[in-house]
């Protein structure tokens, strides 16, 4: 199974848990959207290839319109480096956000987005698109940044447009990443129906806040599960140990709540 949308680096423990994921039969993108992210993305793939198992089967460095505000040259010269050096590399997630700074017609946020999109088509690397408003919008930006179908691909992720969205993206070669939430509105998953199968993806799009949804899932469950082992383990191992191995047990449920949720999505594309 592969998640085409993880924010690895956001996730505790990104070496462990890539390695918890590799021996799940899980692989990923691993996506960042900041210059911190992509620093530790790029450190955890290094470490990754040097390791041999690994979950990881891609990365994505872009900015997300949700830091587009704060944007400087030498960022987007830092990106541009970054993925010239890297040439498996996709561009993003890149694009627009109605509740961060900069979303207006002209604003820093179209600015930055037509950048990467531009970027994407320099290099041919497929873009990884993030949009929380207008899908007709960020189209429009796509056809003027001169996708058409040939060569690199948008690939929207977390998808949340409706029939018109796909119907205008197919020809641009658009790839659809699907997440839990793609099925909530009833036009996007009236839309999901007109994607070609070769067309969608899935993703869990999972980051800090998707620990905060694990814990409260699984907070019963883990609680009775670290009490017992972390008191097994400080009755007879330091209290470093103990930490560590409650840190696993952590990572552990991580992993497998990483996999249930992916199933999940998968589970309700099969339902349409
Ligand atoms: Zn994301």
């Amino acid at each position: 199974m592969l998640d085409f949308h993880l924010h690895l680096a956001r996730l505790p423990d990104p070496r462990e848990l890539d390695q918890q994921l590799a021996q799940r039969g899980y692989s990923y993108i691993a996506v960042a959207c900041e210059p911190w992210e992509w620093d530790a993305v790029a450190g955890l793939e290094k470490g990754s290839r040097e390791d041999g198992n690994s979950g990881l089967a891609g990365v994505a460095y872009g900015v997300h319109p949700m830091v587009a505000a704060e944007t400087t040259e030498e960022y987007l010269a830092h990106l541009q480096k970054l993925l010239r050096e890297n040439s498996r590399a996709m561009v993003g997630e890149a694009g627009l956000d109605k509740r961060y700074p900069g979303y207006e017609a002209g604003g820093i946020q179209e600015h930055v987005f037509l950048k990467q999109a531009k970027l994407a088509l320099e290099l041919g690397r497929d873009l990884q698109i993030h949009c929380v408003g207008d899908y007709g919008r960020i189209v429009k930006l796509l056809q003027s940044a001169g996708f058409n179908g040939h060569g690199p691909r948008p690939v929207f992720h977390r998808f949340g447009g409706d029939t018109g969205t796909v119907r205008a993206a197919l020809p641009l070669g658009a790839l659809f990443s699907l997440h839990a939430d793609s099925f909530r509105k009833k036009s996007t998953a009236a839309a999901i129906g007109l994607i070609p199968h070769e067309n969608i993806r899935f993703e869990t799009d999972a980051d800090e806040t998707f620990m905060q949804e694990s814990d409260r899932v699984t907070a019963q469950e883990s609680a009775h599960v670290s009490a017992q082992e972390c008191a097994h383990v400080s009755a007879q191992e330091s209290a470093d140990l103990a930490v560590q191995k409650c840190a696993g047990l952590a990572v552990q449920k991580c992993a497998d709540f990483l996999v249930k949720k992916l199933e999940f999505v998968v589970q309700k594309f099969n339902e349409i």
